[in-house]
């Protein structure tokens, strides 16, 4: 993993900050899935903050799922993360092709349209934390903050970019999230509006050569910041023939029987890292004799 994530608190302790620059990361992604531009930076944006926000979760086996689902051609994007910087994710359809923005950006708000982004929280409790909110403009860092706000009641910024060259791949990607302490005062708030009123977009940051704790201290102009850690992140997909075993197991023995009929063998492919699973008629028998009766 060769990504780095930068968390840092303001002295005062009135801000909480996380910077990271996710290139590899979401480059990895777009070869895993061979995305086209737009939901290169879809996906890529939310695997940024999915980056963002497991470095957050303070659990060690704690997990983090981002969902949106949007009415837009992209389809349903899902990110999972956890503690150990180890993020993965997935677009239902990541070869649409869209026209530009009025910006003359790629249109990621249009890709992912109106809807739902869910943020699921797993710290290993009986029941995970499930917080829903509509989704605003679908460039996804608004739809975050106005999570935050709505659904931990957090006021937030939350930056994310994704820069995709000529040739398709990854040029920079990452992001930062500011988060105001409840302890804040006025007017450090006014002095964060101002310090991020009119900064450079993360892209531009990256192209810079800034890297995490650059961006911090950047965006947080006048502040006393103070880094507490810096760790490394990167795309993992942790699929495995067990895994997959288990779900064809959990279909039941009525639909394993239709599968050995029908085709003789199953192929399974990861969403996450498109890795094909294929399992012959005898292993398939094997895994209807463990299953459950259906109907
Ligand atoms: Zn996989």
């Amino acid at each position: 993993m060769a990504d780095k994530l930068t968390r840092a608190i303001t002295k005062d302790g009135f801000f909480k900050i996380s910077a990271v620059v996710s290139t590899e990361t979401v480059e990895q992604s777009r070869k895993f899935h061979n995305s086209s531009p737009v939901a290169t930076a879809a996906l890529g944006r939310l695997l940024t903050a999915g980056l963002l926000m497991g470095g957050e979760l303070k659990e060690d086996n704690a997990k983090l799922t981002l969902q949106m689902s949007g009415d837009g051609p992209l389809g349903r994007v899902i990110v999972s993360a956890n503690s150990k910087g180890e993020v993965k994710g997935y677009a239902e359809n990541p070869q649409i092709d869209m026209p530009l923005n009025e910006k003359g950006k790629l249109d990621v708000g249009g890709a992912i349209g109106k809807g739902t982004l869910s943020v699921i929280k797993d710290l290993g409790l009986k029941e995970p934390y499930i917080g829903q909110v509509a989704i605003q403009t679908g460039e996804v860092g608004d739809d975050l903050a106005y999570y935050f706000m709505q659904s931990e009641q957090v006021p937030s910024v939350v930056a994310l970019g994704v820069l995709v060259d000529r040739d398709f791949s990854v040029k920079c990607a990452g992001g930062f999230i500011i988060q105001v302490m409840p302890e804040c005062n006025d007017e450090s708030l006014t002095m964060l509006e101002n310090s991020i009123a009119g900064i450079m977009s993360v892209t531009e940051m990256l192209s810079q050569g800034m890297d995490g704790a650059d961006m911090i201290k950047y965006a947080m102009l006048g502040f006393d910041t103070e880094i507490l850690e810096e760790s490394e992140v990167g795309y993992v997909c942790d699929c495995s023939r067990e895994r997959m075993e288990r779900a064809i197991v959990s279909l039941g023995k009525a639909e394993i029987d239709a599968i050995i009929k029908e085709q003789g063998q199953a192929e399974i492919v990861c969403s996450f890292c498109n890795k094909p699973y294929v399992f012959n008629t005898e292993e398939l028998e094997a895994m209807r004799d463990r299953a459950r009766d259906t109907k």
